[in-house]
């Protein structure tokens, strides 16, 4: 029988998972928290909020109290591969925020979870999309420029290798699909 049939995106980040699937999309849109006390408001942008499995910066009576998404350009997406299609923990999952102009991608920002202790952003692996044109978009994805940011473990749900190997394929899957639409 199902046991929990809501969740709330400020559980999602405060659970601080590995595997949390609000956490990469949030990365690609640079999204960033705000933590109120009764005595303060800060904000810290999502990167270092989560500071490991099960932590976060969050201080003694403090709440998240709103997640902030500034308007970045582009258009978003979202991958996951589990053992089943819904209510499943992600083996892997990625985001993408990509913007096109004029045939070329004029700005990238991909995150990869569930594959390092913290979903990270892969900066080589963006740097290299820039520029690109969107036909080449796909083959510009390497395993070379993902890999070293990477840290994935063996669990029951999958050992690292099938990870890395899912990691790179789920963003190759994703980039062809956003840049197939953009095209
Ligand atoms: C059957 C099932 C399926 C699930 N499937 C998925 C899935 O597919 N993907 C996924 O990412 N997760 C999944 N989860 C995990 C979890 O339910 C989700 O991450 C959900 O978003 C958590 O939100 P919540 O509001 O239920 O948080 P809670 O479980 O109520 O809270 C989590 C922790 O964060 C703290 N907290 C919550 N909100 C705040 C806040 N605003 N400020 C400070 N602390 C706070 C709580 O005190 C608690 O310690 C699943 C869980 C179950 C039981």
């Amino acid at each position: 029988m199902q046991i929990q049939n809501a969740g709330t995106l400020g559980g999602n980040l405060c659970n601080a998972s590995p595997a949390a699937d609000g956490v990469p999309a949030l990365l690609s849109l640079e999204a960033r928290v705000e933590l109120r006390s009764e005595s303060r408001t800060r904000v810290l942008p999502l990167s270092d909020f989560l500071l490991g499995p099960r932590r976060t910066a969050l201080a003694a009576g403090e709440i998240l109290s709103a997640v902030l998404i500034p308007d970045v350009s582009g258009q978003g997406g979202f991958l996951k591969l589990g053992a089943r299609r819904y209510l499943v923990i992600s083996i892997a999952m990625v985001a993408a925020r990509i913007a096109v102009s004029e045939g070329r991608i004029s700005a990238a920002a991909l995150a990869v979870g569930a594959c390092s202790p913290v979903a990270c952003r892969l900066p080589d692996q963006e740097a290299a999309l820039i520029g690109c044109p969107v036909a080449a978009a796909v083959s510009a994805i390497d395993a070379a420029l993902i890999l070293p940011v990477l840290a994935p473990i063996d669990d029951p749900r999958a050992d690292a290798g099938y990870r890395q190997i899912a990691a790179v394929e789920l963003l190759r899957r994703l980039v062809g699909d956003m840049t197939g639409a953009a095209r």
